[in-house]
């Protein structure tokens, strides 16, 4: 199950020009005749949010996924420990649950499970996203010396609610995807975050001209975009043809947080320490314990568990000493690392299907600013959220912002203004 996952059945897809948010707004009388009211019917936004997974060094794309010439066993293979005391952790080792954050959650406690067996007394966990603080959070508990070593200024990973928009609004996870028994459920209970669930047939497709199309109208790659390459942020011919079939999911609604998905964070707190802007340059595990360097400075653990994404492995910013082994370099190699970026854009009404939770927008480049969330639905603001995912995502992440923006317009206009 992909981190983003819009599971469309192929019906049930809302029909109806009438809910337009602004009644009447996209025409107007003029001389007897209905004209449309083109450039006052969407207006510029005042104010927007725009990601680049792909160039964050701190992680290197959005999320992984079972890239041609990978295999199910390469998450294994990045999993395995090393040496007895080197663990790995985070969404690309979890095999059941790959590129969400409850995947992430478990492989962190399971790395910790694994630790407690060996009997370290002290534990570096590298990395404190939702895996690195799991893990920190359970080896505590059992009253292991823990240290989360962080290269951001904040905790969190791909966890992260920005509140710049004056709206918490998440640049990376947004849902927790099936709640049924999903271990984020009780965690999301325990700290009282609210809670609202998205319906995926809830969607209006619209194209040049504003006009509505019908699902049986819709294009192959519109469907290719929405079912498969914003789930898995990866083009389809980029996929294993084992992807689909890679792990399993947890029953239930898909629900976002509308107070911010950082709310869980409180949840992974516990009696270990936390240090931040404090990035792990090397680790040695040639020794009977580990040694890793950051900033210039040498700590020693008894074990460590390095939960980087899969792309900061790729990128190889992390020397290890002795290198890690062949199959591990095969796997952190052969698996894919994905990109899904958002861009949101505040207004000062809504304009757009204001009942519907997404938007379709089959335009004349596929993949650009095709899948909209609504999220004055989730907010109550007036604010839209776009997901660009795979190599569209790619190609729009070298613009600038006003570029960004600009193309995202021309679509929103494509949609509403003709
Ligand atoms: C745009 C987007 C949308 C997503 N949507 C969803 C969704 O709706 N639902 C869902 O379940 N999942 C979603 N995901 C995936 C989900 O966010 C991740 O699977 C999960 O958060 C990964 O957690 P992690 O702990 O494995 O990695 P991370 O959260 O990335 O944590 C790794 C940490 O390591 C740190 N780090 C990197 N390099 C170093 C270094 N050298 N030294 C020290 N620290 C370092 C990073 O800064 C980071 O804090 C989405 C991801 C993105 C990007």
């Amino acid at each position: 199950m992909p981190g983003f996952s819009l599971k469309l059945s192929r019906r049930d897809v809302v029909g109806a020009g009438a809910l337009l948010g602004l009644a009447g707004a996209s025409s107007h009388a003029v001389a007897g005749q209905w004209t449309r009211l083109a450039s006052l019917a969407v207006p510029d936004p005042t104010g927007h949010l725009i990601t680049r997974w792909r160039h964050d060094p701190y992680a290197g794309g959005s999320y992984s996924f079972l890239a041609v010439g990978s295999r199910p066993e390469h998450r294994e293979w990045l999993r395995e420990s090393v040496g007895g005391r080197l663990f790995f952790a985070g969404e690309a080792t979890h095999g059941l649950f790959p590129a969400t954050v409850h995947g992430a959650l478990m492989s962190g406690q399971e790395a910790a499970g694994a630790i407690a067996a060996t009997g370290a007394r002290s534990v570096a966990i590298v990395g404190g996203g939702v895996a690195g603080l799991a893990a920190a959070k359970r080896l505590a508990e059992a009253g292991t010396t823990v240290t989360v070593y962080e290269a951001r200024n904040r905790l969190g990973g791909r966890v992260w609610t920005d509140r710049s928009l004056g709206q918490p609004l998440d640049l990376g996870a947004s849902w927790i995807h099936g709640v049924t028994g999903n271990p984020l459920t009780a965690i999301a209970d325990a700290v009282g975050a609210e809670r609202r669930a998205t319906d995926h047939d809830s969607f209006i497709a619209r194209t040049v001209g504003g006009r509505m199309l019908e699902e049986d109208d819709w294009p192959d790659w519109f469907w290719t975009v929405m079912e498969t390459e914003a789930a898995y942020a990866a083009d389809a011919s980029a996929l294993s043809p084992q992807a689909e079939d890679e792990g399993d999911w947890f029953g239930g609604p898909d629900v976002l947080f509308p107070g911010g998905y950082d709310q869980i964070l409180a949840g992974l707190r516990g009696n270990y320490g936390t240090r931040l802007n404090a990035p792990a340059q090397a680790i040695d595990y040639s020794a009977d314990e580990i040694i890793l360097e950051t900033n210039g400075e040498r700590v020693t653990a008894d074990a460590a568990i390095v939960t980087v994404p899969l792309g900061v492995l790729k990128a190889g910013t992390i020397r290890f000493t002795p290198p890690l082994p062949a199959r591990k370099r095969e796997a952190i190699d052969r698996l894919g690392m994905g990109l899904l970026d958002k861009a949101y854009l505040r207004f000062d009404r809504v304009f757009w299907d204001a009942s519907v939770d997404w938007l379709g927008y089959v335009g004349p480049r596929r993949g650009h600013f095709t899948l909209w969330l609504n999220m004055a639905k989730v907010t109550g603001q007036p604010i839209l959220l776009a997901f660009n995912a795979a190599s569209a995502a790619d190609a729009l992440s070298g613009l600038s912002d006003q570029a960004l923006v600009a193309e995202a317009m021309t679509a929103l206009r494509a949609m509403y203004a003709a």
